[in-house]
């Protein structure tokens, strides 16, 4: 089982460092020959506009969209969860998502009083939750009958989905030392 990183920007680091806990390679992914052998690949959290950019630059959407539709299984965090979106409100004018699930999102949802904090959040078959770290955090809206919501505040409010073989969180997993986030991702959604 081969899961790779996408590497143009953002906390691709910690995301390899946990897969590597794991005992995973995680080679990076900056080009499209990158993606060639992966089963899996996860789109870390950041700038999702400067992400977007640099996708465009290293001519990274079709061979991704390709490779999903082929079978790559995706975890997007935070940023990430945002590219992995049909639709994206305040987006930047030219910033096109990966739109490989049937989500809106709305990108620094919480507002800048709290545009950073901790907490912990349920999620789906992990025992007494996982620390959620939300930097500037987007919010899911808007999900089709495809997604399953995975975790979720008491209000009913979004924070994991999941559809086949993508997943996206609004927090940063990888910014913690729980690596059952990921655990998840390699054996329910990768490993499926
Ligand atoms: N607000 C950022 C964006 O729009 C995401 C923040 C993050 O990944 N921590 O891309």
């Amino acid at each position: 089982m081969e899961v790779g990183v996408l590497a143009l920007q953002g906390a691709f680091r910690e995301h390899r460092q946990m897969l590597h806990t794991l005992g995973t390679e995680a080679p990076l992914v900056r080009w499209p020959q990158d993606l060639e052998g992966l089963d899996g690949l996860i789109v870390p959290g950041g700038e999702s506009t400067t992400i977007a950019k640099l996708l465009t630059i290293h001519e990274l959407y079709a061979p991704i969209r390709k490779a999903y539709a082929d079978g790559l299984a995706v975890f997007g965090t935070c940023a990430g969860a945002i590219m992995l979106a049909r639709e994206i409100e305040d987006a930047r004018e030219d910033q096109e998502p990966l739109a490989l699930m049937d989500v809106r999102i709305r990108r620094n949802a919480y507002g800048r009083q709290i545009d950073s904090f901790e907490t912990t959040v349920p999620f789906d078959g992990i025992e007494g939750g996982v620390k959620g770290v939300f930097i500037r955090a987007p919010r899911f809206e808007n999900l089709s009958d495809e997604v399953e919501i995975l975790s979720q505040t008491e209000d009913g409010e979004a924070l994991a989905v999941r559809q086949g073989r993508a997943l996206a969180v609004a927090f940063h997993p990888e910014l913690t030392d729980d690596t059952r986030v990921h655990e998840y991702f390699l054996q329910q959604i990768v490993g499926h």
